[in-house]
């Protein structure tokens, strides 16, 4: 019965021992909410505002965003959904944010950075948001892309705080905000690890070329040190610390974020019923065992055979 409450996506995500790991859907747009929650998602951990922008010759104006998040916030009362200001540049450009001269556009004005070069267009969203907020029952939690000091931090925080916005956080995407998670997170309610640029960068290989595909691996323990990071930094300031890149859609590699000390986990609802029956087969003593085994590795291959390794050493209920 409960495998078959399992597959329909009912019960809400948690470990063998009854840990709860709320379960978040990663959406793109407020037309896929639905489907989300029928995918029985407990939330949005990452909502891309990016679509609302992408082909647009300018930014889209209040009212306009201010429709969509209504969208996006009624079709979730009562829960938490965790919206990410505008993150251009690099894979994602926008005409009128990103400049198409850089010669390096990952390691350029991008996320955080072209916001703040464009505070306006920050301060239009922020308004919409805050707009939407008062309008609707979620839960609104929101977070700024790119985030690698904690001067960038505080500036996020205090702008966001201005607006009425009440749970402020930031994504963890780069090495320095990782290795700064302590200080980071005495600052923000919240931090979400975006595991995708998170291994582009701790690898130093660009998530878009095939020929160093290899290295965008998150089960690399490079990565997974680094999340580990965040992770305690979590614990030790009793914050919340989600995952919202492709890592929390890997059922195995899910166990072994939460081992490292991720609290939610995040993914596109096709992946949660798959996540949501490897949690139940671990307890959280049993996924930080998995930690160890993947951190104790040398590389993304190691990591991966060593936590199947201690896995299948386990007494797995029924
Ligand atoms: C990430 O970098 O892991 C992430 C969730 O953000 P995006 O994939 O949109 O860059
Ligand atoms: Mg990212």
């Amino acid at each position: 019965e409960r495998e078959a409450a399992l597959a329909g996506g009912l019960e809400p995500g948690a470990l063998a021992d009854g840990t709860p790991i709320p379960l978040l859907a990663n959406l793109g747009s407020a037309e896929g909410a639905q489907k989300a929650v029928e995918a029985g998602a407990e939330g949005v951990g990452l909502f891309r505002t990016e679509f609302l922008f992408l082909d647009a010759r300018m930014a889209p104006t209040v009212e306009q965003q201010r429709e969509q998040y209504v969208k996006l916030l009624q079709a979730f009362p009562g829960k938490k959904v965790v919206v990410r200001v505008l993150d251009a540049g690099a894979d994602k450009p926008l005409e009128f944010l990103n400049d198409a001269h850089e010669d390096n556009p990952a390691l350029g004005l991008r996320g955080l950075r072209a916001l703040r070069a464009n505070e306006d267009i920050l301060r239009e969203q922020l308004t919409a948001l805050a707009e939407a907020d008062a309008q609707t029952e979620a839960d609104l939690w929101v977070m700024a892309p790119m985030v690698a000091t904690v001067e960038e931090t505080r500036y996020f925080v205090r702008l966001a705080t201005e607006f009425g916005l009440k749970t402020v956080g930031v994504m963890v995407e780069v090495p320095s905000a990782a290795l700064l998670a302590d200080r980071i997170l005495a600052e923000a309610a919240f931090a979400s690890i975006g595991t995708n640029d998170l291994t582009q960068y701790t690898m130093a290989a660009d998530r878009l070329l095939g020929s160093v595909a290899g290295f965008q691996d998150p089960w690399h323990p490079a990565v997974l040190r680094l999340v580990g990071e965040v992770g305690a930094a979590g614990a030790a300031h009793g914050k919340p610390v989600g995952i919202c890149g492709e890592a929390a859609a890997d059922p195995l590699l899910a166990v072994v974020l939460v081992g490292l000390g991720a609290t939610t986990l995040s993914m596109s609802p096709a992946a949660l019923a798959d996540v949501r029956l490897s949690l139940t087969r671990y307890t959280l003593d049993q996924a930080r065992a998995l930690a160890e085994a993947a951190l104790a590795a040398d590389g993304a291959a190691e990591a991966r055979e060593a936590v199947r390794t201690t896995a299948a050493g386990f007494a797995h209920p029924p």
